[in-house]
């Protein structure tokens, strides 16, 4: 899947800001960030969505990481949210499954995307 923009980012070729790494997934910020803290949570083999998703243990590992992220940016406590956009009708407009990671200040000004 050489055109797809987040497998570029996890083979580091494109740049991104990344914020965390594993052996399985990558995180890093969202380039149009809906919350102060936005973070998109990415396994690095290409799934298209959740609806192609069946390895039950990466998808534990992407809740995983989402939670070591939020930790490190101190959100566990005052709550966060996580996304998964599914098809078009649900705005999916990066076909590699995403998490995203939405918390930090007032919930109400966030864009949820
Ligand atoms: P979705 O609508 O769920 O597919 O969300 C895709 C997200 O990817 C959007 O919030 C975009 O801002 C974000 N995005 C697209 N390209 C990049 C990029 N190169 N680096 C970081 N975030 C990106
Ligand atoms: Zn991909």
């Amino acid at each position: 899947m050489s055109e797809c923009i987040f497998c570029k980012i996890a083979k580091k070729q494109i740049p991104s800001d990344i914020v965390y790494e594993d052996e399985d997934i990558i995180a890093f910020k969202d380039i149009n960030p809906g919350a102060p803290v936005h973070i998109l949570i990415v396994p690095k083999v290409h799934i298209s969505s959740l609806n192609e998703l069946t390895d039950t243990e990466l998808a534990g590992k992407m809740i995983l990481a989402a939670k070591k992220v939020a930790k490190m940016y101190n959100i566990n406590k005052s709550g966060y949210k996580l996304i998964v956009n599914t098809g078009e009708g649900a705005g999916q407009l990066v076909r590699h499954i995403h998490m995203h990671l939405l918390g930090g200040g007032d919930k109400n000004k966030w864009r949820i995307p």
